[in-house]
């Protein structure tokens, strides 16, 4: 049995034997206090006590934590945080010693941060960390006053260490002061320092923010991948100001609207940023391309516009074929340029010359409905598109008893999500949802009729 009180009893044995300052000491019968083991401990090289160290970690794992209270588990999590930061401290000292070799090259790596990164299993920011806190060492020396007992986490350290690498290699800083930045360490969060360190760089150096503030700007990238099926896929990097400008457009457009909206955070943000690029088109606020206006241009053929079965998928620029309910979406508006094809293949219809929602019937529009009709939702009449609720292709007619205004994400749910929409007699919007899913009756968006107008 494992005894917490006298933890040396635990397959301590080898050292025991070992013959140390004259004193012989024996296995499982002689026993010793914690003290003892530890002032044992010093005696013994570096191998040895982080050898222990690891079984000790493991005895630790091995104990049962069943019938743990909360506090216990939270003061466990702390003092382990404590052997974290501490580890931290120590393999940033031993990770700067080894960077002053090339050993690590000698070992195959392309470089010291490389090394630790594989064979410490460490991300390589987590490894850049331990070698600037290593190589700040000598700058950093009430920092680490704090780190070792406890004041402070590794994590602020590091950040601490990357401003006064960033300060000591600058032409243009003053000389490094730990100061400031220590004091906001004590005082915040780490996410928080990161912001005041800012500051306290920016004072010490504003030319140096500069430069890192351009080099970040120079590395932004978005990366568009097209998939097999079509699927478009997304990656970039960007500035923390290009980042902001970014937040901020598709920030308001991201926040749920419309009763029944239970997208997550980024399907909304996904959709926020089709319906800013839908947006700029719509309003021509993209420049000239050569000598069009960019705009989304849909091809199909009339049958597929009226849904008819046996027709043809709708051709899109840039994307795979596209459903005819997706079609119907883009073409309901009209604010799109069609090409309808005949059953040769001849163009039947180009262009905006009909069915266009007239500039004059829009602005009666938007003055009816003011925002989206859907239930609930208020995105301004600006962001909406005209929906024909009995649609044009099947005989609905384009003026203001068979139009109304949706969003683009409720347009879509029309369209492509299944809901339907009904026109109460008192002109309330009734939004159904697809009968393939399963909604209690009080989910259903409850109507909303039009703001006062008198339509006509
Ligand atoms: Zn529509
Ligand atoms: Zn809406």
């Amino acid at each position: 049995m494992l005894d917490e009180a006298n933890i040396c009893s635990y397959n301590w044995r080898d050292d025991w034997d070992r013959d140390t300052a004259g004193k012989r000491l024996h296995g499982l019968g002689a026993t010793m206090t914690v003290e003892e083991c530890l002032a044992f401990l010093a005696t013994q090289g570096r191998d040895t006590v982080l050898a222990k160290i690891v079984d000790l970690l493991q005895l630790v794992h091995g104990m049962d934590k069943s019938g743990m209270v909360p506090q216990q588990h939270g003061n466990a999590l702390i003092a382990l945080g404590r052997v974290r930061d501490l580890s931290g401290l120590e393999m940033s000292e031993h990770a700067a010693e080894l960077n002053k070799s090339e050993a690590c090259v000698d070992w195959g790596s392309v470089s010291t941060q490389d090394w630790i990164r594989h064979q410490c299993h460490q991300p390589s920011g987590a490894a850049a960390d331990l070698l600037h806190v290593g190589e700040q060492f000598a700058n950093l020396p009430k920092t680490i006053g704090a780190l070792r007992d406890g004041s402070i986490g590794f994590a602020h350290a590091a950040i601490i260490a990357r401003h006064a690498q960033a300060i000591t290699h600058s032409d243009s800083a003053e000389p490094f002061d730990e100061a400031p930045f220590l004091k906001a360490a004590l005082e915040s969060s780490v996410s928080r320092l990161w912001y005041y360190s800012m500051h306290a760089w920016h004072r010490a150096d504003p030319d140096g923010v500069a430069d890192e503030q351009r080099e970040a700007a120079a590395r932004r990238y978005l990366r568009l991948t097209d998939g097999d099926d079509g699927t478009l896929y997304v990656k970039g990097e960007f500035d923390s100001a290009a980042g902001a400008t970014i937040r901020t457009a598709l920030e308001p457009l991201a926040q749920p609207h419309g009763d029944g909206d239970d997208r997550g955070r980024e399907h909304r943000n996904a959709d926020a940023l089709v319906e800013l690029a839908g947006h700029c088109l719509d309003t021509a606020a993209v420049p000239q391309h050569g000598s069009v206006r960019p705009h989304v241009q849909v091809t199909t053929t009339l049958e597929t516009l009226q849904g008819l079965i046996g027709a043809p998928a709708g051709e899109m620029a840039l994307s795979l074929p596209i459903s005819a309910k997706t079609v119907q979406r883009i073409a309901c508006d009209s604010s799109v340029t069609r090409v309808l094809l005949g059953t040769d293949s001849a163009v039947v219809d180009a262009g905006r010359a009909k069915r266009v929602v007239s500039g004059g019937s829009r602005r009666l529009l938007d003055a009816r409905d003011k925002h989206c009709r859907w239930p609930g939702c208020e995105r301004p009449a600006s962001w909406s598109s005209a929906h024909h609720v009995i649609h044009w292709a099947q005989g609905g007619k384009t003026d203001l008893s068979n139009m109304i205004l949706l969003c683009q994400h409720h347009h879509w749910m029309v369209h492509e999500g299944g809901w339907r929409l009904s026109l109460a007699a008192d002109a309330r919007v009734i939004a159904v949802p697809p009968e393939t899913d399963f909604y209690p009756p009080e989910f259903y968006p409850s109507a909303r009729a039009p703001d006062e107008f008198d339509v006509a």
